[in-house]
C-alpha cells in the first residue's frame, strides 16, 4: 500500500514590538531571568491589560499580505491551562473571532497553502531544568511578548513543500517587518500536524502534533519519522492515536508528550477585561498602502526588467534590505548586471565576513554607486576598487577621496603603460624571446611585470595593447 502524508502547521510568530502584548515590559530577547516582568505580565490579582496597538498592526500587516480577510471586529479570550510557565493560569489568545481568516499562500511549485486563520496571543515564560540540582526554574521573561499563530488548512504533502511555505513566510513576515523570525532564538516555532492515508483516498486519517522543532532541518527529520511510523503501524493493522508529540533532536525520535488535548479541556471564554478590537475600511486601507512589494514580484520584475536569472534575482531578494539596496545602485544609474556582481559578491561578502545583517549595512548607495562607475570610467582597475570598497565599507568613506589620498587612479595614460612596457622589456629579454618564438604564456608573465611595475594602477586593455605592439614591432 502507497500511504499519502497530509500536514497542517501551526506557527508562532513573535511580533518585532517594543513592548508586550498588555504591558510596557520590553521584549528584548534574554535578558536576566524575571527583569523584564511587572504585575500586569506576571498574572497580579488587580492588575489590568492594556492592548498593544502596534501588535495589532503587525498582526493585521501579516494577515493582509497572507491573504486573509481582517475581521471588522476581533476579539481576545481565556485558554486556561495550569502550568509552572505561566502564572496567570490562563493565555489570552483569540478563539471565537480571531484577527485573520481564509488566507492563501501559493508556492513556487503552485501548491496553494490556505490560511485557515491567523490570531493574536500572549507568550508564555520558560522553564529552565537545573538537572544538577534536581531543580525546575521559572523565567517570566517572555510572558506576555506578542505572537501571532497562523493555523494552515491540510494543504501540505511533503517535507520540502512545509520547508517553502515556512520560508516564504519568513521571507514575508520579514519584508513587512513584523517579525525577524528567528528560529534559533524561538521567534518561529512550528508545529507539525501530521496524518497518512492510503493513496488516493480523500478522508483525512487520524493525526498526531508534534513539537518542539528548533530548525527546518529538525521539521524534515520529524516528518519523515512521524510518516513512517503512522505507515508502519497502520500497515500493521493498528491505529494512530491522536496525541501530542515531542520531537527528540538528539535522538532522531518523537515521544508521546500528552493526549491531545481538545477546545472543550481549555475552558475558552471571552476575556472580560480586553474591549473588542475593531478595525475599520480607512484602517486597513492604510496598511495596505503602506505593505512593500514582496519578494515574489520583485524576482520576477528583476527577471522581466533586468534579464538577471531566478538564482541571481533569488539572492538579491533575500532580505529586503539587500534588494532595496540594489535597486537603489540601479536608480544611482549603475547598470543592474555590475550592481548585481557587486552585491551578491562583494557586498554579500562584507556582510557574512562581518556577520552582519544588509539592513545594518554602512556603506550607502551612492558611495558603491560612485566606485564603480570610477571602474566603468576606466579610473580605477576592477581589483583596485575591491580594496577601496574593502577600506570605505565599514564607514561609509568618501571614495574620491581615498582614492586620491592614496594614488590609486587607474593608470591609462598611453606613454606611462609604454615606458614601463620599455623597462620590463629591457629587464626580462628571455620571456620577450619566448613570446615571439610563439609561446603565449609569456605574454601573461610579462602583463604581470608591467602591472608591478605601476603598482598594479594600469589599465589591463592598454597595457595588453601596448605591450602586444611593442613586442611585435620591435626585433
Ligand atoms: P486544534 O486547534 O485542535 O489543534 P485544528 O483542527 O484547528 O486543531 O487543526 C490544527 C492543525 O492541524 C491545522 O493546521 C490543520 O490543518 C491540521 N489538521 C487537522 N486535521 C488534520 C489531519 N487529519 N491531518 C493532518 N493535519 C490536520
Ligand atoms: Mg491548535
Ligand atoms: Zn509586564
Amino acid at each position: 500500500m502507497t500511504w499519502e502524508t497530509v500536514i497542517g502547521l501551526e506557527t508562532h510568530v513573535e511580533l518585532a514590538t517594543a513592548a508586550k502584548l498588555f504591558c510596557a515590559c520590553t521584549t528584548a530577547f534574554g535578558g536576566a531571568p524575571n527583569t523584564h516582568c511587572c504585575p500586569v505580565c506576571m498574572g497580579m490579582p488587580g492588575t489590568l491589560p492594556a492592548l498593544n496597538a502596534r501588535a495589532v498592526e503587525l498582526a493585521a500587516k501579516a494577515a493582509l499580505a497572507l491573504g486573509c480577510t481582517v475581521a471588522p471586529v476581533s476579539r481576545f479570550d481565556r485558554k486556561n491551562y495550569f502550568y509552572p510557565d505561566l502564572p496567570k493560569a490562563y493565555q489570552i489568545s483569540q478563539f471565537y473571532a480571531p484577527l485573520g481568516r481564509n488566507g492563501a499562500v501559493e508556492l513556487d511549485d503552485g501548491t496553494v497553502v490556505g490560511i485557515h486563520e491567523l490570531h493574536l496571543e500572549e507568550d508564555a515564560g520558560k522553564l529552565v531544568h537545573d538537572r544538577g540540582r534536581g531543580q525546575t526554574l521559572a523565567d517570566f521573561n517572555r510572558c506576555g511578548v506578542p505572537l501571532i499563530e497562523i493555523v494552515t488548512e491540510p494543504d501540505l504533502r511533503t517535507a520540502d513543500q512545509v520547508i517553502a511555505y515556512l520560508e516564504r513566510l519568513r521571507e514575508t513576515l520579514q519584508y513587512l517587518g513584523v517579525s525577524d523570525c528567528k528560529m534559533q532564538e524561538g521567534s518561529l516555532r512550528c508545529d507539525v500536524n501530521l496524518s497518512v492515508r492510503p493513496a488516493g483516498s480523500t478522508e483525512l486519517g487520524v493525526r498526531t502534533e508534534m513539537k518542539n522543532l528548533s530548525s527546518f532541518r529538525a521539521i524534515s527529520r520529524a516528518i519523515a519519522w512521524e510518516a513512517g511510523r503512522q505507515a508502519a503501524l497502520l500497515e500493521a493493522g493498528g491505529q494512530v492515536t491522536q496525541q501530542t508529540l515531542r520531537w527528540d533532536e538528539d535522538r532522531q525520535l518523537a515521544l508521546a508528550m500528552r493526549a491531545k488535548e481538545d477546545a472543550r479541556d481549555y475552558r475558552y471564554f471571552p476575556d472580560p477585561d480586553l474591549p473588542p478590537v475593531e478595525l475599520d475600511g480607512a484602517y486597513l486601507d492604510r496598511l495596505r498602502g503602506e505593505q512593500p512589494e514582496l519578494a515574489p514580484a520583485r524576482r520576477a520584475r528583476y527577471q522581466r526588467d533586468w534579464a538577471l536569472s531566478a538564482d541571481d534575482a533569488a539572492t538579491l531578494t533575500g532580505q529586503r534590505a539587500l534588494a532595496e539596496f540594489f535597486e537603489a545602485l540601479t536608480a544611482l544609474g549603475t547598470p543592474p548586471r555590475q550592481a548585481a556582481n557587486w552585491v551578491m559578491g562583494e557586498v554579500l561578502g562584507a556582510l557574512s565576513a562581518r556577520g552582519m545583517e544588509a539592513a545594518r549595512m554602512p556603506l550607502t548607495p551612492p558611495t558603491l554607486a560612485r566606485l564603480i562607475a570610477l571602474v566603468g570610467e576606466g579610473k580605477l582597475n576592477r581589483n583596485t576598487a575591491v580594496r577601496v570598497f574593502e577600506a570605505v565599507f565599514d564607514a561609509d568613506g568618501d571614495v574620491d577621496e581615498y582614492v586620491k589620498a592614496h594614488g590609486l587612479e587607474q593608470v591609462s595614460d598611453a606613454e606611462v603603460v609604454a615606458q614601463a612596457v620599455e623597462h620590463v622589456l629591457a629587464a626580462c629579454p628571455g620571456p620577450a624571446a619566448d613570446y615571439r618564438a610563439g609561446k603565449e604564456k609569456a605574454f601573461g608573465f610579462l602583463v604581470g611585470q608591467v602591472m608591478r611595475e605601476l603598482r598594479g594602477q594600469a589599465a589591463p586593455a592598454v597595457v595588453h595593447r601596448i605591450l602586444r605592439e611593442k613586442l611585435e614591432h620591435t626585433p
